[in-house]
């Protein structure tokens, strides 16, 4: 194993022998840094040379297995690609879903890697989207449908020293599971404090999966939160947004690290507060897919936080 240092005083991270350094900061998710915007005139003091090309997104085709409603908002599609062509990726990693047109929409793989190869695939309904819409309405089991291969860095160390606050709002949950079940196979034990946001009590479509995972964490709990209900809507739990409803619990966050997923004002607002209330930037994990996130939710209205 080696030590790469970074810059600013990040800490380094670990390089085993033989293995390139691009698959280190997949593996350990320091690549993360790399979707930060640039403020000002960058003037390198060290470059890398590295010795392999990072790979670009294959189309391959995959049978759909099963199709599950849990409501009417979210479908679970199972898929299987062919186990000709090499899968491979890291719990939170997204893949892209073609649909008829040829448009591409980015999809989470909502599981840890099966021995059967199939991935499950967590599709919220969205306005004006015609891939949503497509698999929604016209899907059924047995179609072949164009997925790419995985991709994003939204992949999280499994370093059991920190806690996790892991901040996910709608379909953005499905990430999180592919992790939880990971950390569960591998008997990973790391402290996790999962807040599911969603707008109605309706929505929370796994509820049972995400309490179940948690609870074989250690130390770790489960706090789903309801943003827009009214009060006769039967929910006793927390209300309010989700990324405020984790900041009241957890005030100070200098020895946690911090994952969201959902929409963009989720991890813009969540990103804001979490580095005021003394994250560091290193440990706040989120992927954005400009261009492919953003759209109007059916049924829905804008949040404000
Ligand atoms: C890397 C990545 C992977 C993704 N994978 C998937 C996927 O697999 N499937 C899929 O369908 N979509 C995916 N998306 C899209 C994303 O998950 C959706 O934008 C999100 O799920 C929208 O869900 P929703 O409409 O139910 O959320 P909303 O109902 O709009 O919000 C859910 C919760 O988020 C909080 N929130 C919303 N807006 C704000 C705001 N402005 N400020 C503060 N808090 C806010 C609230 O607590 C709210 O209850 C992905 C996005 C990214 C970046």
């Amino acid at each position: 194993m080696f030590e790469v240092m970074r810059s600013s005083g990040r800490e380094p991270f670990a390089v085993a022998r033989d293995e390139t350094i691009l698959t280190a900061v997949l593996r350990t998710g320091v690549l993360h840094t790399c979707r930060r915007v640039v403020r000002g005139t960058c003037r390198p003091t060290v470059a890398i040379e590295v010795g392999h090309t990072a790979e670009l997104p294959r189309q391959i085709p995959a049978r759909v297995v099963s199709i599950v409603q849990p409501t009417s908002e979210v479908a679970i599609v199972t898929l299987r690609p062919p186990l000709s062509e090499p899968f491979d990726y890291f719990p939170g990693q997204y893949i892209g879903t073609v649909g008829p047109d040829g448009l591409v929409r980015a999809l989470s793989i909502a599981n840890a890697p099966r021995i059967d190869g199939t991935i499950e695939l967590h599709v919220g309904r969205v306005r004006g989207e015609p891939v949503a819409n497509h698999i929604h309405k016209h899907l059924n089991v047995g179609d072949v449908i164009r997925i790419e291969t995985p991709q994003g860095s939204n992949h999280l160390p499994s370093d059991e020293s920190r806690p996790l606050i892991a901040i996910v709002g709608g379909t953005g949950y499905a990430p999180l599971q592919a992790m939880l079940e990971d950390w569960v196979a591998r008997g990973v034990r790391k402290e996790v404090h999962l807040y599911w946001g969603n707008r109605l009590p309706s929505r929370f479509y796994a509820m049972r999966t995400a309490e179940r995972l948690v609870s074989r964490l250690p130390k770790s709990t489960f706090v789903p939160v309801v943003s827009s209900g009214n009060i006769d809507d039967g929910w006793h739990g927390r209300r309010g947004l989700v990324h405020l409803a984790a900041l009241a619990d957890f005030a100070d966050l200098r020895a946690a690290e911090v994952f969201v997923c959902g929409p963009p004002g989720l991890v813009a607002a969540a990103e804001r507060d979490c580095l005021a209330s003394g994250l560091c930037a290193d440990r706040f994990y989120a992927d954005v897919e400009e261009g492919k996130i953003g759209h109007e939710r059916i049924g829905g209205e804008a949040e404000t936080a």
